[in-house]
């Protein structure tokens, strides 16, 4: 393993740890298509628990399990609403006009911070011919740009989800840094959706799959719709095993790399000529950019960066960079990190 390398690009880096490797190694396993994988419904058992809901399942992805939960409440050709930035319209390849063949309206919002109000009036539920029917509210918490949305702005979406009878799927692949941030245990969060996907491959360090969560019945209807899209998996007791170490265990630590991430923030604040965004860290991720932004070559600045062995992605298209901490990021790397730009703008 190539541990010397850090890699602050996203939290979906993150190695299995040696206990991961272990337990995936000695898993009982079984073919979960037949229901017959002990350590897959272990998983889903105890991923149902802590998220407060009646039922669970295992599946490939995060992207696989969003879509899968739109794909199972939406009916063909409805209207999904959801905000402007989130995950399952920006980065998730148009999935949801392929597989559940659904439109999604988009809410103008600033920062994940959807407002119960504007959404309101995207509903459409009449008998006019012209238009689609809304099936399907989505909240994304931790948002993908780091933002927590606090329980009371959820708790005004879920008021307006049942004046209209309607659904809320909660995106949360990073559910557990949101509660680890809001300082609540994840079903205060899910409370007040109807389903919800979690990521075990991010921030908590399993090689592969994410959970749906939602009723038993719209867990039964998924599990069928799984299999149709292909993910219906065999001996997936071998993954599900670093999954329970991920809910069980790792879930508990994720406030280490909060801690980690303002420290970056902070010190990374303290080199002139760099701007951080270092009050709006609430979980894993930090913003920033250059001051002299138009003077510095970002291709030559990320090249340099990965000479000192730090791994980053590009700026986004507001021109900032993300760090993510993590589980293999430790104190130590923070004040390399911050060292080694402190060398390049004094061109060290
Ligand atoms: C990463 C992510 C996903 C998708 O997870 P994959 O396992 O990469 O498909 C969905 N939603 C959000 C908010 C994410 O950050």
């Amino acid at each position: 393993m190539i541990m010397n390398v850090i890699d602050l690009r996203s939290d979906t880096v993150t190695w299995p740890t040696d206990e991961m490797r272990a337990a995936m190694a000695a898993a009982p396993v079984g073919d979960d298509v037949y229901g017959d994988d002990p350590t897959v419904r272990e998983l889903e058992a105890y991923a149902a628990s802590i998220s407060g809901k009646e039922a669970a399942l295992f599946v490939p992805s995060g992207t696989f399990g969003n879509q899968l939960a739109l794909f199972t409440h939406c009916p063909r050709g409805s209207e999904v609403i959801l905000d402007e930035h989130c995950h399952i319209i920006q980065h998730e390849g148009g999935a949801s006009a392929v597989l559940a063949a659904v439109q999604l309206r988009p809410v103008d919002c600033g920062l994940g911070h959807l407002e119960a109000a504007a959404l309101e009036r995207r509903i459409r539920l009449g008998d006019d011919i012209h238009e689609p029917k809304t099936s399907l509210i989505c909240l994304e918490n931790a948002h993908s740009n780091g933002t927590v949305l606090p329980l009371a702005e959820m708790e005004a979406i879920r008021r307006v989800a049942d004046r209209h009878h309607l659904p809320i799927h909660l995106d949360g692949a990073r559910l557990f840094n949101a509660a680890t941030a809001l300082g609540v245990q994840a079903r205060e969060i899910t409370q007040y959706a109807d389903s919800v996907m979690f990521c075990l491959s991010k921030g908590l360090c399993a090689p592969v799959g994410s959970i749906l969560a939602g009723s038993c019945k719209f867990i039964d209807q998924a599990r069928r719709n799984r299999k149709l899209m292909g993910g219906g998996l065999r001996q997936a007791g071998i993954l599900a095993a670093a999954g329970l170490i991920a809910l069980k265990e790792m879930r508990l630590r994720l406030d280490a790399d909060h801690e980690n991430a303002k420290l970056l923030a902070a010190r990374l604040a303290e080199i002139p000529g760099m701007m951080v965004e270092i009050e709006k860290v609430q979980i894993n991720m930090v913003y920033f950019s250059h001051e002299k932004q138009a003077s510095i070559d970002e291709e030559a600045f990320i090249e340099y960066m990965k000479d000192h062995g730090i791994l980053m992605n590009g700026s986004d298209a507001s021109g900032k960079f993300r760090f993510v901490t993590h589980y293999w990021i430790t104190r130590d790397h923070v004040a390399s990190i911050a060292q080694a730009i402190k060398d390049f703008y004094t061109g060290d």
